[in-house]
């Protein structure tokens, strides 16, 4: 399997200076709003995050990058309907709070039903949590969400979120 790495670059202010990658393919994919590279550069990352929580804690895993110096890596998960897609994050502090975020795809699983995720608003019965970085729906527990279940043949409505575990890995708690 060729690597594929998504990869742009963050001012001081989060916003995206260049992208580089097979961002365009890659967002197709994902059903993206069909953003092409000049659309992308000079707006806010968090114009592409969903959910306030999956913002604060990147916005968190950022800062801590910029505080300390160093890269930072993050596995966490980017399916689509039919893929399990385990990747990881790479968050390398360049000069004057300039980051570098390095998507890369570490593996695939195909899935024997199709998991559709539909944006749901919080205010609407039977939308569950998502987190935004292991992948995995709170129904109850925190569960890996599958296809082949009667109660999500139409899709399972979410909102996003990141689980307690994933919060675990937040800068300062280690
Ligand atoms: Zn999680």
């Amino acid at each position: 399997m060729t690597t594929q790495t998504v990869s742009y670059v963050l001012d001081s202010q989060n916003r995206i200076i260049s992208t580089g990658g097979v961002w365009d393919e890659f967002a197709d994919e994902n059903g993206g709003t069909g953003s092409s590279l000049k659309d992308i550069c000079g707006r806010s990352i968090w114009d592409f995050i969903k959910g306030d929580v999956t913002r604060m804690w990147l916005d968190s895993v950022f800062q801590y990058a910029r505080a300390i110096g160093k890269t930072i890596e993050r596995p966490y998960r980017c399916d689509s309907p039919d893929l399990k897609r385990f990747m990881r994050m790479r968050i390398i502090p360049e000069k004057e709070g300039v980051l570098r975020i390095e998507h890369e795809i570490l593996s695939i699983e195909k899935r024997s039903a199709p998991v559709n995720i539909k944006f749901g608003q919080s205010t609407v019965n039977g939308v569950n949590q998502r987190c935004s970085i292991c992948g995995r729906v709170n129904m109850g527990e925190w569960k890996e969400p599958h296809g082949d279940h009667d109660e999500v043949s139409d899709g399972i409505y979410v909102i996003y979120t990141v689980c307690e575990d994933c919060q675990l890995l937040m800068p300062g708690s280690f």
